[in-house]
Parts: C-alpha cells; structure tokens; sequence
C-alpha cells in the first residue's frame, strides 16, 4: 500500500501596500471605501494608507511649498517635509516598500509596468501638487517615475488611484474570476477586448449577435477571437 501523501501546501496569499503620500489624503477616503477595492481591504488581500505630507513640515507655518528659485509661476513642494515623510512612512513597515513618484515626465503607465508593479509587496505612491517637486526629491530617493498620460492633472493623486486601480486587480482574489484579468484588453500588448453584450436581447433595434445565443461554446469562442483581432487591428 502506498504512504499517504502530504496535501501540497497552500500557496503563500499575494498581497499588496499602498502607503499614499500626499497632501490631500481625504481624496481617497470615498474611493478606498467602495467597490473591489473595498472588499479587497476587508479581505485582508489590500492595504490602503494614506498619509498627509504637511505632517512632516518643520515650517513654523505648516508651509510644504515655496516659490521656484529662478523665478517663474507656481509653487514648488519642498524637499524637507517630503523627504521625511517618505523615511518616516517606510519605517512603518518592516520592509520598505519601492517609491513611486507620480510625474508627468515619468514613464509611461502601461499594462506591463502594472505588471511588474503589482508583484511588489508594497509600494509608496507619492503624489506631487502645485508645479511639482523640488528635484532634489527625485535625486535622493530615485524613485521610479510614473505618468499616467501625456497630459497634466492637478496632482498626483487621480494618478495615484490609477495605479491602485490597476494593479489590485492583478492580485489573486481581488477579481471574483481570475480569468477577467487574463483576457482583458491589453492583456497581451495591443490586444483589445470583444464586444461585450448582456440582456435584453434587442434593445432599440440593435440585436445581440446571434452566435452569442446559440449556446455554441466553440463558435462563440471564434467569433471573440475574430473580433478581438479586429478591434486590436482598429477597423
Ligand atoms: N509643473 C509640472 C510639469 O510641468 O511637469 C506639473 C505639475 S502638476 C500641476 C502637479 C502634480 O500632479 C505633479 O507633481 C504630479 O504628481 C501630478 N501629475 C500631473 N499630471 C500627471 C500625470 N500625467 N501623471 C502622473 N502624475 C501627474
């Protein structure tokens, strides 16, 4: 009679830590409170934190900016408090997590740096305002640098929730079927989805595609297939 085998182990539960660091934390308060990401942080599977720079300031009056040495529009948001804020966020964990600051002179946010974004553990989202950072910033903590489009928001922070967005939902778990994330749009570099239909069937004189009801699973497997290369093909 054979020895009984050990169950295989469990693999190890992926999870991720955002610490978000920003002068605005209560911009993310309704946004971590709903949906995925809510249900994500319950289950233990997502950690969002954010953290108010301006709490690090050593200015007598709570300053984080100045103006640009050189002259020119705007505010710059100074080295000290934001520097201390990152050491002091990274202490918080017992392994410090990979800085990502949000630029728009950053490399561009794709699927593939999601990619390699969420198999970090934790990473430290930090969110610029005004006319951005003091570059002694970037040249001290050589964070890796991040723009969400060739366009300029406000702040970090709408960037910052891209990132969260899309990473979590590469974690396993997060997703209540794994395999959306694998065939989603951009899954494979420039693949496109296919059209998606739900019920009714006709709906002001635009029918659902007849193969789509057919119950044919291999047919309906073509036609995605089909479509999907059309639509990454743009015709
Ligand atoms: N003066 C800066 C420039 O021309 O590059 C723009 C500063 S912007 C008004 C303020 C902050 O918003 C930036 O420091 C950055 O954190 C964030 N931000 C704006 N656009 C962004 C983008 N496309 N991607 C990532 N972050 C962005």
């Amino acid at each position: 009679m054979d020895a009984p085998t050990e169950p295989p182990a469990a693999a190890p539960r992926r999870t991720i830590r955002f610490d978000v660091l920003t002068l605005f934390p209560g911009i993310f308060e309704s946004y971590v409170g709903q949906s995925l990401l809510a249900d994500a942080v319950a289950a233990g599977l997502v950690q969002v934190n954010t953290w108010n720079i301006r709490d690090w300031t050593l200015n007598k009056h709570d300053r984080v900016d100045d103006r640009p040495f050189g002259g020119g529009p705007g505010m710059v948001l100074m080295a000290q408090p934001v520097l201390d804020a990152v050491e002091a966020v990274q202490a918080k964990a017992e392994a410090p997590g990979a800085v990502v600051m949000l630029t728009p002179a950053g490399e561009r946010l794709t699927q593939r740096v999601v990619e390699d974004l969420a198999r970090d553990p934790r990473l430290l989202l930090l969110c610029g305002r005004y006319e951005g950072f003091d570059d002694r910033i970037r040249q001290t903590l050589n964070p890796r640098e991040l723009s969400i489009g060739d366009f300029v928001c406000n702040g970090g922070e709408v960037p910052a929730m891209v990132v969260i967005d899309a990473v979590i939902r590469l974690i396993p778990g997060v997703l209540g079927d794994e395999q959306s994330a694998a065939d989603e749009s951009h899954s494979e570099p420039g693949r496109l989805e296919y059209p998606q239909f739900t019920r009714p069937r006709s709906f002001r004189g635009l029918d659902v595609p007849d193969v789509l009801l057919s119950g044919n699973h291999a047919a309906v497997a073509k036609w995605r297939r089909e479509q999907s290369e059309r639509r990454s093909r743009k015709e």
